[in-house]
């Protein structure tokens, strides 16, 4: 039976490391990163309508048309699986846009879970991520969520341990990042803090998170960092008030830091979050 509505949440990621392998012919670099899933989300409402693809954001700066991520999963799924009707879709965005975590691309995915629900089309999971690949490499990722290592262009996932409730403060800084612009701007030669995977894995596996905050390392903030020193500055703070460990999360500009408990991460929000950046207290979850 066909469902009246669904809502779902588009929950964001962070990257616990990332290393940068090699730009490949084709011109996508190859990497290799640990994905996480955080519980900071954006809500997604979706009603099937008679026909067509409407869709209402409440963000100033992310387009409601044909251009957004979400409409165009809506697109792809209508098409590929030849659904009679169409969809409405509400976007309330808490995630912050052009900031490393991956906001367009976990409300895509959660439009493809959802609109599979809704429809009552029984899809896999895989299916969807295969599907998903073709709007964006981080599509495939956010369909299933939790804590991976992503290879290849990020599209290769393999599943680690679920790293659950870790407390996390995150903070965007009032400047917005472009992917391209970072990829492009990548310069392997000033790379000389490399992440050792194995250890980020291990640490993961085996839930040492004082192990894992120590050795996180980002190899893009050689370019967002270096042009942004604001990076360097929120990393440095986040330790101060008592973060194990600190990183750049995806391309930047968003800085997260890793907390052993509540009372101390409350306090780091509570202490940075002055209305000049944009403050999140969060955790990791599935
Ligand atoms: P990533 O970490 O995958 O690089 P990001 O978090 O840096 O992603 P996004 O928030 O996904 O970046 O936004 C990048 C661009 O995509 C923005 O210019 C934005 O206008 C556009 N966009 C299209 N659809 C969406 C959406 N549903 N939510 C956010 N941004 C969207």
């Amino acid at each position: 039976m066909r469902m009246e509505f669904v809502e779902i949440k588009a929950k964001a990621k962070i990257n616990l490391s990332i290393d940068v392998i090699k730009k490949r012919e084709d011109g996508y670099h190859e990497l290799k990163m640990v994905m996480q899933t955080v519980e900071l989300h954006d809500s997604i409402r979706l009603k099937a309508v008679k026909s067509g693809i409407e869709l209402i954001c409440n963000h100033p700066f992310v387009p409601s048309d044909s251009r957004n991520l979400a409409y165009k999963a809506a697109q792809l799924f209508l098409d590929k699986y030849k659904v009679k009707s169409g969809v409405r879709i509400e976007i309330e965005k808490r995630i912050p846009v052009s900031a490393g975590l991956a906001g367009g691309s976990t409300d895509a995915a959660a439009v493809l879970k959802g609109m599979n629900e809704l429809f009552s089309m029984g899809i896999e999971d895989s299916r969807l991520m295969m599907d998903g690949k073709v709007l964006g490499a981080d599509v495939p990722y956010c369909i299933k969520g939790g804590t991976m290592l992503a290879e290849g262009i990020g599209d290769i996932l393999t599943e680690l341990n679920p790293l659950e409730n870790v407390v996390v403060v995150l903070i965007k800084p009032g400047l917005s990042v472009s992917t391209a612009w970072v990829y492009k701007n990548l310069d392997f030669g000033k790379i000389v803090d490399k992440p050792d995977m194995d250890i980020v894995v291990e640490a993961i596996n085996s839930r040492k998170i004082d192990v894992l905050a120590k050795n996180m390392r980002n190899v893009l903030e050689t370019v967002t960092a270096e042009k942004y020193n604001i990076i360097h500055h929120i990393k440095e703070r986040l330790v101060e008030l008592g973060a194990l460990g600190s990183l750049m999360s995806g391309s930047g500009p968003t800085v997260f830091g890793l907390f052993e408990d509540r009372k101390t991460a409350e306090k780091a929000y509570n202490t940075i979050n002055s209305g000049k950046w944009e403050c999140f207290l969060t955790h990791t979850t599935r």
